[in-house]
């Protein structure tokens, strides 16, 4: 029996043996399993080697007469894993994919690739959401505490909770979303989010914000934000 609260550490190697693909002996990516026999590879690899022969490579299990493919299934929790396990194999993957694209773009290869373009794509999109990492920053408020609006005195409360964790897709607009609706920012003011006094786009996301100001610091990310009243543009009247 373990003993509570102690660590149990897990060499990779151990591990190693149930996330390989036993056809190119990388990392599964895109896992895919033979629903007959429940034995996993990558999808590309399954998928090459099926076109030549209808048996499982690992246990020679016959999958299907006809249409093999109809008995894969691709295995996101599966992959999940890999990726939590082999630090870089997820942002390798995805610099790989690009370059494969952008290599195809600039030979001017597409129009022949549209049905694969789309797949894989897809299969990005939706790994994109399961990785999406969440990421803590803090959220505080800029030096001034107090604006003029409309001739009042606005005061710019400070968050009850100024850490927050969200999704790296986050956008400021986002934030600005919520500091509105947590502080009841009143509409006649403009929200600024600010990184080393940098006031940031509404569509950067925090992945792109921390990438920019915060890879090397440590965290918490610290972002602040202040208010300032909406400019309008008063056009003059126009005479009919
Ligand atoms: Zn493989
Ligand atoms: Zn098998």
């Amino acid at each position: 029996m373990m003993d509570e609260g102690k660590t149990l550490k897990i060499r990779i190697r151990d591990i190693n043996p149930h996330i390989v693909c036993s056809l190119c002996a990388g990392y599964f990516i895109d896992a895919t399993t033979i629903a007959e026999c429940l034995h996993t590879f990558c999808k590309s690899c399954i998928v090459k080697y099926l076109q030549t022969s209808k048996y499982c490579p690992q246990c020679n299990l016959k999958i299907h007469e006809t249409q093999p493919f109809l008995h894969l299934r691709s295995d996101r929790n599966l992959q999940d894993i890999v990726y939590k396990l082999v630090p870089g194999l997820y942002e390798n993957e995805q610099c790989r994919k690009q370059e494969f694209f952008k290599s195809k773009i600039s030979k001017g290869e597409t129009e022949n690739m549209v049905q694969p373009l789309c797949t894989v794509y897809d299969a990005r999109d939706a790994h994109h959401y399961i990785h999406d990492e969440l990421i803590t920053m803090c959220l505080d408020r800029f030096s001034a505490t107090s604006v003029v609006y409309e001739s009042s005195t606005y005061n710019l409360p400070v968050l009850d909770q100024k850490f927050i964790r969200c999704p790296t897709r986050t956008c400021v607009a986002h934030l600005k979303k919520l500091l509105r609706k947590m502080l009841d920012i009143p509409q006649p003011l403009e929200i600024d989010v600010v990184c080393d006094e940098q006031v940031l786009d509404c569509d950067y996301s925090v992945k792109q914000i921390w990438l920019m100001f915060w890879s090397d610091r440590p965290s918490p990310m610290m972002l602040f934000y202040k208010v300032h009243p909406k400019v309008y543009l008063h056009l003059p009247a126009v005479n009919s």
